[in-house]
């Protein structure tokens, strides 16, 4: 049983109220251009949990005049560094304040476990706050020498207005990625928050200014991808454009950048990680890591580790515990204590991988485990699993972003290198090895923007995150992150006296 009952129990009522649904632009909460209105749902049981102001083309328009007002005149790029790390300090203490309206607000919406939200993720907020508060004042060119009589400094200054947009499956944790380090930095934003989840980021930004956020800094447009996404990647007078989402996106975000002003994209996007147990391994804390690196957040991770391969000497058992992990795994209201399982996101996504459990029935893998979805209302999915997976199968190519673990036996590490790699994927890989030099090799050979050893899904601040391939371009987090929202200015200045 998947915890079957608790999900078929009445929804547990939130424990939190929405404040907010108007755009935010300017420091006001506005309607929309249009007067038009979107429903949010909740994921529990598809009904309606607010409506919220649906920004289009014209808004995105009044959210960028406010950000480049706010950019050319002030004062935020012109304040130094401590004063805006003292606001994003502020914010982050706020955040702490405020953690279970904001981690109710993110469950409610996106049907997460609770104790996720509060314990991981509304934490992970604040630091990643305070970490780049930490940057603000730390940011600074260089002097160089160069062949003649010349000084030349090499200027950091911030790029200007900031297109940001994100997805929804960690809305909150996508928010802080975008909006710190460019807030560091000294940019202002217009963000534009994904369809199915705009609650959280319009909470966060009317906290920042209760920070002390100077007006029109951080515009928030909640909205869809096509038109109000499209007028933001679009825009002539956006400087830079920072995306999250399907690669299928990307690829047009990139190219609307490219028709309009080729402003620079940093893209973060899909993936189909491999998890790489070998015959070292530990077999039951194997199953547990590989369980949690695909299961996490409904299966709902760019970086889900969602291709396990395992060594055909410890396959068999591997396979066995797993489905037993599977089956233990509690699914219910993401409310109540104890769920490690909520319903995925909405009816697009629920079908898209019912549709990819059938795919992988079809094609001739062992369904293990699951299958099917639980209760006849919300979007819950049994925790499913296929083992004999291979290669060839859609389910082993394709980005399933949910509950289905799909099982491939390798025989050595050349082999597994080489499937490992053959994708158009480069997010992330794991590992599960007790030697090291297994584990050097693999973490060399592995065509993947993160390498996981022995743990996965371990995402700190300081630590840079993007894809290889077409898993993306740029890194977030972490001070690589920073240079996406600089731009470099050289000042050659000729000197008088070349001696001194
Ligand atoms: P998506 O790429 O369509 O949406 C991501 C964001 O882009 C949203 O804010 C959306 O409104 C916006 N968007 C959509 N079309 C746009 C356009 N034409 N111009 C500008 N912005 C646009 O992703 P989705 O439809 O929500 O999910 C589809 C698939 O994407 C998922 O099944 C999953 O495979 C993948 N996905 C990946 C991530 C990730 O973190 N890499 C996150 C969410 C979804």
């Amino acid at each position: 049983r998947f915890g079957t009952a608790a999900a078929l129990d009445e929804p547990i009522t939130p424990p939190v109220e929405v404040k907010y649904t108007k755009l935010l632009i300017n420091g006001q909460f506005v309607d929309s251009a249009s007067g038009k209105t979107f429903p949010t749902l909740d994921p529990r049981t598809g009904e309606v949990i607010a409506h919220v102001s649906e920004g289009d083309t014209e808004d995105i328009n009044r959210a960028v005049a406010s950000a480049r007002k706010a950019f050319d005149e002030g004062p935020w790029p012109r304040m130094t560094g401590y004063e805006r790390s003292r606001i994003l300090n502020r914010f982050a203490d706020l955040i702490d304040k405020h953690s279970d309206e904001l981690a109710g607000l993110e469950t409610w919406d996106n049907g997460k476990p609770y104790e996720q939200s509060a314990l991981a993720e509304v934490p992970t907020l604040s630091r990643l706050f305070r970490y780049y508060a930490g940057w603000s004042d730390k940011i600074h060119g260089l002097v160089v020498p160069a062949d003649g009589p010349h000084h030349v400094q090499v200027l950091h200054e911030p790029i200007g207005v900031a297109g940001q947009i994100i997805p929804w499956n960690f809305p909150l944790l996508m928010f802080a990625w975008k909006v710190g380090p460019a807030l560091a930095c000294g940019n202002t934003i217009v963000l534009k928050s994904a369809e199915q989840t705009p609650l959280t980021a319009l909470y966060a930004a009317k906290l920042l200014h209760e920070a002390g956020l100077p007006d029109g800094v951080l515009n928030v447009i909640s909205g869809y991808g096509p038109t109000a996404g499209a007028a933001l990647a679009n825009h002539m007078d956006v400087d830079k454009l920072a995306f999250t989402g399907s690669t299928e996106t990307g690829k047009i975000v990139l190219e609307l950048a490219a028709r309009s002003n080729l402003k620079p994209v940093t893209l973060e996007l899909g993936g189909k990680s491999p998890m790489i147990i070998l015959d070292d391994a530990d077999v039951d804390k194997a199953v547990e890591l590989a369980h949690f690196a695909l299961f996490f957040n409904q299966g709902q991770c760019c970086c889900a580790g969602s291709r396990t391969f395992v060594h055909e000497r410890v396959y068999d058992e591997f396979v066995e515990k797993a489905k037993a992990r599977a089956l233990r795994r509690v699914v219910g209201d993401p409310f109540k204590k104890g769920v490690e399982q909520g319903p995925q996101i909405d009816d697009e996504q629920f079908s898209k991988v019912m549709r990819y459990i059938k795919s992988g029935v079809n094609s001739g893998a062992t369904l293990e485990s699951g299958g099917d979805r639980i209760g006849n209302k919300g979007y819950y999915i049994q925790p499913t699993i296929f083992s004999n997976v291979k290669d060839e199968m859609e389910i082993a190519k394709d980005e399933i972003f949910g509950p289905v673990q799909s099982i491939l036996k390798f025989k050595d590490i050349d082999e597994v290198i080489r499937r490992a790699n053959a994708t158009h994927y480069g997010l992330a890989a794991g590992v599960f090895t007790s030697n090291i030099d297994k584990a050097n090799t693999l973490t060399r050979a592995l065509r993947a923007g993160t390498v996981w050893v022995n743990c996965f899904d371990v995402f700190d601040a300081a630590i840079p995150f993007g894809g290889y391939k077409m898993s993306g371009q740029g890194r977030e987090k972490g001070i690589d992150s920073l240079k996406n929202y600089l731009q470099i200015k050289a000042v050659v200045t000729s000197l008088k006296n070349p001696a001194w």
